[in-house]
């Protein structure tokens, strides 16, 4: 895995404007230039300086990681800077209007403003000139206010929480971790990252550990302790600490780690990078993590129903004369946006097209900067003659404790968990030839709304009249934000039926092989006792 490729470093950044008018002071005050306005981050964050007299003795300056520029015109443009309630004291927002001399100028300064600004997003608590932010924490450095005020408060209801104790595949398959290796729990200090309701340090607390400090950031501390305080025989070895893992200060280190920080396709919602600073900041070395290994597999599929469902849902905007108005004018844009959304629902194995291929993180020695960027090369070989609808993807994780190793899987074909699968939907499907290659690559950047942009490419060689000796190469891309699936669960699954192939053409599961694993520290990893057949495919 690669890690982000740096970023132009631009130590200073510097631009001339005409004037500035203070929006805050009654009356605005008008400062004429010409002013010198400066991009930087010698104060430990990125942050952009207006200087009001040319000796630079004054200067209003910019946090650009809460600032917004917008333009007003050719020649004038707004800068907001949003104040801050998390502060003790509460800080009113700011606002400029800048006015150019030339439109160049102008178009410049914007383009340096992005820049600036998106080095902040991109590249975590990684400043542009390397300097690490000290003022907020490594949580607040890369996720945007808004992104996480959402997060915390979704987490923060009950319902939600009983969601996800209401997946028995999930819950039982900790508590099937926790009790079979008690050995690595007696006795030992646990963190729980991410408690939420508390049920794993509940679960710690059964198998026997010395004492177990419960992190949880968001309002669900309040009732996390109210259920440790209901079991009082464990609890009196829990501590809730309301805050997150980045942030807080616990006041011993931890023998093992237990959470549970799987979003869809393993890395939506960001969080396996707080379960590593917490390894990072809380265990002692070689300490152990339930989980301690996930896998994202991925596999090609076929589904004409699930493509002419989404291809479809683009028609509305094909009518010509909707109360008089011809809609075909964002046809192609809405096309485009039903095909950047990840399809989430559970499907029958039979759908896809070749055995999977994998891409192991292993959690205990990955670096957090690793899960910025994922890559993942594609080489598959088609079991069958169809037509491939797109990339088909899920995850396992496991629990590599001392007495068993135990997976727990959200494969197709295995007891669905609420975290369903995910299939990513080509807007030009390829045809493959039983046996023939196809090859790609899923590309996952991370970004600051706690979620990824997946870039994937799809290509197999094409033959038949008119094609070059050699084939002529079929390639099909897409990009989706994983923040943004379509939940399709409540869909009928008319799979057989609705398919344009023979059933029995489709994969038998039994007939593929294993794939091969990335060599990321995962020799000692086997394959499930119970369910190995589920992940071949
Ligand atoms: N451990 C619970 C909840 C899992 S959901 C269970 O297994 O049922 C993940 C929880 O982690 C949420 O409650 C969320 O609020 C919390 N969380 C996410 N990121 C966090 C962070 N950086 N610091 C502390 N808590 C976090």
């Amino acid at each position: 895995m690669d890690t982000l490729p740096a970023q132009n470093p631009k130590p200073h950044h510097n631009f001339t404007v005409d004037s500035i008018n203070l929006l805050a002071s009654t009356p605005p005050k008008h400062v004429s230039g010409p002013l010198s306005a400066v991009f930087g981050s010698a104060s430990g964050f990125p942050e952009l300086q207006f200087f009001l007299e040319p000796d630079g003795q004054h200067s209003i300056n910019f946090d650009l990681r809460t600032t917004q520029l917008f333009r007003l015109g050719e020649l004038q443009s707004l800068c907001v800077s949003e104040g801050s309630e998390t502060v003790k004291e509460k800080t009113f927002s700011k606002g400029i209007t800048i006015q150019f001399k030339e439109e160049e100028e102008s178009s410049s300064f914007h383009g340096a403003f992005e820049q600036w600004k998106s080095d902040v997003t991109i590249q975590g608590s990684t400043l542009p000139n390397g300097t690490i932010s000290s003022s907020k924490s490594k949580f607040d450095d890369k996720i945007e206010s808004s992104s996480a005020k959402m997060y915390f408060h979704y987490y923060g209801q009950l319902l939600h929480q009983q969601n996800m104790l209401q997946d028995y595949v999930r819950t039982g398959s900790y508590y099937a971790a926790v009790m079979e290796n008690q050995a690595d729990f007696a006795g030992r200090v646990v963190v729980d990252v991410g408690a939420g309701s508390g049920i794993l340090s509940l679960f710690a607390a059964q198998a026997g550990a010395k004492h177990v400090y419960a992190v949880e950031a968001s309002e669900m501390a309040d009732y996390a302790q109210k259920l440790i305080a209901g079991n009082p025989i464990l609890g009196q070895r829990i501590t809730v600490i309301k805050g997150k893992v980045e942030d807080v200060e616990l006041p011993e280190k931890a023998d093992i780690l237990i959470s549970e920080p799987m979003g869809t396709l393993l890395v939506n919602e960001r969080m396996l990078e707080s379960y590593v600073i917490a390894r990072d900041r809380f265990l002692v070395p070689n300490g152990k993590m339930f989980p301690t290994v996930g896998r994202i597999h991925m596999a090609p599929f076929s589904d004409e129903y699930l493509y002419v469902e989404v291809a479809n849902k683009a028609l509305f905007w094909q009518q010509q004369n909707y109360y008089g108005v011809d809609l075909t004018a964002l046809h192609g844009t809405a096309f485009q946006g039903y095909f950047s959304q990840p399809v989430v629902d559970a499907f029958d194995p039979r759908l896809l097209v070749a055995p999977a291929v994998s891409h192991v993180i292993n959690f205990t020695t990955i670096k957090e900067e690793d899960l910025y960027e994922i890559d993942v090369p594609l080489k598959f070989s088609a079991s069958v003659g169809t037509r491939v609808h797109g990339l088909a993807c899920w995850f396992d994780v496991l629990f590599n404790g001392s007495t068993v190793q135990r997976w727990l899987t959200t494969a197709p074909g295995a007891p669905t968990t609420h975290w369903y699968q995910l299939r990513c939907v080509l807007s030009q499907p390829i045809y493959v030839m039983p046996g023939q290659e196809i090859t790609g690559r899923l590309h996952m950047i991370a970004h600051s709304a706690q979620s990824y942009t997946i870039n994937l490419t799809m290509s197999a060689k094409m033959w038949g009249p008119g094609a070059e000796q050699g084939g002529i190469l079929q390639t099909s891309s897409c990009r989706l934000d994983l923040k943004e699936p379509y939940y399709r669960m409540s869909q009928p699954q008319a799979y057989s039926v609705a398919q344009d192939q023979q059933p029995n053409q489709l994969l038998q599961s039994q007939d593929l092989q294993l794939p091969s694993l990335d060599d990321d520290g995962s020799d000692f990893i086997q394959q499930p006792s119970n369910d190995s057949t589920v992940h071949i495919h």
